[in-house]
This record gives C-alpha cells, sequence and structure tokens, in this order.
C-alpha cells in the first residue's frame, strides 16, 4: 500500500484540479452539485433533497448508503492523501485506515428498529423519522473520515446534511462530501443530500445554527464549537473533546501493556479524541513499562528536555497551557527537532516522566507526547486519572488481569468508552467488537453515534384493531 512521494503529488494535484474546476471526481451519473456559494443555497437544495428521499423506500436508501460505502472505499487513499496534504496531521496509511472503518463499518439503515406495543388497547407503533436537514460542523482532525460516517448515519436515517467543515481542512472535506454526493446521484438519488458552503467561515456556522428548517445539528470538534451549539436552542448532538487517561496496574501484562500504548498513543499521531493521552502506572512496575514502552518505539525524555518540549508545543494563555497548533498531528521526530531534543532512530511517541499536575497531563495535547505518572497504588492511579480526564466523560483505558480493578475502573471514570487491554482505537471498532464512528457524542449523551442517533421517535396509536391475538 506504500506510495511514493511522486504517486502522492499527482494525486493531490488531480485532486485540486478537479475542485478548482467544480468537477465531479470521474462520476457518469446526472449533474450533482454539492458546494454553493451561499449557503442559503445549501440548504435550500438539501431540503428539497431530503423531501425526495422521504418519499424513496428504506430499500432505495439502503443502495444509495451502499453506493456511498463503495465510493468511499475506492477514494480511502486520495482522501488520506489530500486530508495529509492540507492539515499536516497523522499519518496517511492511518488515515487511510479511518477512512475505510467509516466506510466499512458505520451501521446502515438496518440500524433502524421500530418498537410495537400490542395490548387490550390495540397497537402502537414507535417509528425512527428522520430529523429532515442536519447542520453538521466537522473537524480538522478527522475531515474526511468524519464526513464519510456521518453522511452514511444520517442519510441511512433519512436525513440530508449540511456541513460547515473546519476551514483548515475545507479542501479534503469538501472532496469527500463532493464525491459522496455523486455516488448518490449516480446510484439515482436526489442531488443535495449533502451540501456545503463553498467558503465556510464562523459566519456560515452561524447561519446553520439559526436557520430554521435546519431541525438538529451534529457538532465535533473542541469546548467552543460545543457551548456554542448547545446554546443553539436546536437538539444537538455534540461530539466533544477528551482527555484519555490510561491507567497500568502491578497485575497486567507489561510488554503487551507498554506495545498497545506506544500503538494507540501514536496512532494519527494521537489526533484522535480517544487516544491514550496520559498514563497512570503504579510504581512497582512503571520503571519496566516505561522501557518496554522504548523497545516499541517510544523516546524517553528527561529532566530540561521536557521543558524544552513544553516551551515548544504549548502556549502559556490567561495562566493556563494551550497547545500550540503547529505542532499538532505532527510526527515525534518532528516535535523532538523543533524543541532541540537530540534522539536517535525513529520514535513514534515521545514519553516523559511527569508530576500528575504537569501540562502533559492536564491538557488535551492531540500530538504523540505522553506523559507517564508514577503512582504508589492503583487506588491513587484511579483517582488521578479520574482527575486528569476532566469530567468529559469521554474515554479511559486500563490494563490489568485483575477483575475487580477493571470494573472499579469503568464505573468510576463512567466515560462513553472505556476500553480493557487493547489500544484506544479498539473503542473505535478498530480491532475491537463493534460498529464505528467518528462522532462520539459525550456532552448530549448519544455515545458513539449511528443512524438511530439522527432519528425522532414517533409514536401512531391504533386503538382496537390489529392485533392477532
Ligand atoms: P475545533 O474545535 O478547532 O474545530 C471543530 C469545528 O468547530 C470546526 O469546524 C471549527 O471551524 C468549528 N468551530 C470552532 N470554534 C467555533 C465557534 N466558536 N463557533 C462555531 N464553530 C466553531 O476542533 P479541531 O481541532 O478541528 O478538532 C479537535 C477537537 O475535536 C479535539 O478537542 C477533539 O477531542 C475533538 N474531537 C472530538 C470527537 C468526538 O467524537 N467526540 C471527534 C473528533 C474530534
Amino acid at each position: 500500500m506504500a506510495l511514493t512521494k511522486e504517486q502522492i503529488r499527482q494525486i493531490a494535484e488531480q485532486t485540486k484540479n478537479s475542485l478548482a474546476s467544480g468537477g465531479s471526481g470521474g462520476y457518469a451519473g446526472g449533474a450533482a452539485q454539492c458546494l454553493f456559494d451561499d449557503v442559503n443555497d445549501a440548504i435550500e437544495t438539501a431540503i428539497r433533497a431530503q423531501q425526495r428521499l422521504a418519499e424513496m423506500t428504506l430499500e432505495d436508501r439502503s443502495k444509495l448508503v451502499e453506493a456511498m460505502r463503495v465510493c468511499a472505499r475506492a477514494h480511502a487513499e486520495e482522501l488520506a492523501i489530500l486530508a495529509h496534504e492540507e492539515t499536516g496531521y497523522g499519518k496517511v496509511q492511518h488515515k487511510i485506515a479511518k477512512n475505510l472503518l467509516a466506510a466499512n463499518k458505520t451501521p446502515g439503515v438496518e440500524d433502524l428498529h421500530p418498537t410495537a406495543y400490542s395490548g387490550d388497547d390495540g397497537l402502537t407503533l414507535v417509528e425512527t423519522a428522520p430529523y429532515g436537514v442536519i447542520g453538521s460542523i466537522t473537524p480538522s482532525t478527522n475531515p474526511t473520515a468524519t464526513v464519510i460516517n456521518n453522511s452514511i448515519s444520517m442519510i441511512a436515517a433519512g436525513n440530508a446534511v449540511v456541513y460547515n467543515p473546519h476551514p483548515a481542512a475545507k479542501r479534503a472535506s469538501q472532496r469527500a462530501m463532493e464525491l459522496l454526493n455523486q455516488a448518490i446521484v449516480d446510484a439515482g438519488g436526489p442531488n443535495g443530500l449533502i451540501t456545503a458552503p463553498k467558503e465556510p467561515t464562523m459566519d456560515t456556522s452561524a447561519v446553520l445554527m439559526s436557520h430554521k428548517a435546519i431541525k438538529m445539528l451534529a457538532v465535533t470538534g473542541g469546548e467552543a464549537v460545543v457551548a456554542v451549539a448547545m446554546k443553539s436552542g436546536k437538539k444537538c448532538v455534540a461530539a466533544g473533546p477528551g482527555n484519555p487517561p490510561v491507567i497500568v496496574d502491578d497485575t497486567a501484562n507489561i510488554p503487551d501493556a507498554a506495545k498497545k500504548i506506544v500503538d494507540g498513543a501514536s496512532f494519527e499521531n494521537n489526533i484522535l479524541c480517544v487516544a491514550e493521552k496520559e498514563c497512570f502506572m503504579v510504581a512497582s512496575i512503571a520503571d519496566e513499562l516505561m522501557s518496554q514502552m522504548q523497545r516499541n518505539g517510544a523516546w524517553r525524555v528527561y529532566g530540561e528536555d521536557i521543558d524544552k518540549i513544553v516551551r515548544t508545543v504549548l502556549i502559556q494563555k490567561d495562566g493556563k497551557y494551550v497547545i500550540n497548533r503547529k505542532f499538532v498531528g505532527h510526527d515525534a521526530t518532528y516535535i523532538l527537532r523543533e524543541s532541540g531534543v537530540q534522539f536517535t532512530g525513529d520514535p513514534v511517541l515521545v514519553i516523559a516522566e511527569v508530576d500528575r499536575c504537569h501540562p502533559f497531563v492536564e491538557v488535551e495535547m492531540l500530538m504523540p507526547v505522553l506523559g507517564c505518572v508514577r503512582v504508589a497504588n492503583f487506588d491513587e492511579a484511579l483517582s488521578e486519572a479520574f482527575r486528569a480526564e476532566h469530567g468529559c466523560q469521554h474515554s479511559a483505558l486500563i490494563h490489568s488481569t485483575n477483575v475487580h480493578n477493571m470494573s472499579r475502573a469503568a464505573r468510576k471514570m463512567n466515560t462513553t468508552i472505556f476500553v480493557k487491554n487493547a489500544p484506544s482505537y479498539s473503542g473505535l471498532g478498530f480491532g475491537g467488537e463493534g460498529y464505528t464512528t467518528l462522532t462520539i457524542a459525550t456532552p448530549t449523551g448519544e455515545g458513539l453515534t449511528s443512524a438511530r442517533s439522527f432519528t425522532r421517535a414517533r409514536r401512531c396509536v391504533l386503538k382496537g384493531d390489529f392485533r392477532i391475538i
């Protein structure tokens, strides 16, 4: 699967040309338009498309979903390259894996289940109905996988979606939208189930959040966008930030835990919201754990080198540390080099033993730098992990063979995703059981979203008749 630099350049060039000419990405079907100068036109087109979708059968809808899957698979590599080129975040091979995961493991129409109540008073049916048109704000960290994932979920549920992608990942996100919209048209669906403004801004985002015809918002990003969307007065599915701690107790298989932590924390250079962001290690196994992590591709830094990295990748603002966006999702080697830290080889992760209140623990780093904290025992690991998660209720992990410890941690952490003895991405159905999503709705409680998260319940009551017993 490895591509040469020249192949990557050529694919990126072709994609740029296609976007510049408003091209359809090579699909042969009818005219499809997904991007609009005026966000209001994007919304109007989506309204008409959703009305047409509502007239189609569930079987037709399934065909549209299948067409989106086929298209996303065919373009997984191109979209990964484009996203990497545009944002500089993560790794092309990992982005391909995320795109394929979204294409293959996002549930479709089968996710919708009607409920029936039958009794002396007759029959009551509760159906999962579409909201209509959804306004979706997408992140720079998963720009194409989120579009694939949300589009499948939302359209499987019978909705249309108007996106406002992150301006820093606009080209890649819009390319994914255009391809999927065209694939729907080619499969006999209406044009405009997926639309977006050509120039997504805070203003276009504000239009989406206040437009009367947008019945639901689905926002993915940091605290700011979640807060704004939740104040909109609309039904909102908010996929917010996390700061997932990983606990390693003294019963864990240490070589196995070390490898899995490095794999999870280095995947996509740690831009996934579910990725291990800090590690709490029981003192008796701490030295072995860190040396095993080094054997698996981590580079350990000490003393002044830790301070150099802090000064490089973090900025002090209003008495708090925030990340310097220049280093988000960048390679460990880039971070070490820019920080002036000597290293050898090609490490994929930087690890540092730090104090429990260190910024590597407190801040959602979104880069391959993992603060590791030595604690006296499991109880202390758990209370520190709980504190470091900052109440996001997003994700947490443990490596242990003590079932009691695993259960206590899962209960106390109270997170949407809790992973035991595996890398964090297993929680997304990647090497773990279950479907996938890139939209983990933590503050609003839908959890790992799927088609049914984008539906509203409608009840229909028939008195007396229709019972067969
Ligand atoms: P970001 O918050 O910078 O941007 C996300 C989106 O929100 C973008 O489209 C951006 O333009 C928009 N936005 C930002 N501030 C806004 C405001 N005040 N009003 C309206 N729109 C606004 O996030 P990012 O850097 O692209 O993504 C990383 C963050 O997203 C991390 O915190 C990560 O944990 C989180 N995330 C969460 C999930 C999840 O499923 N829970 C998935 C991916 C990313």
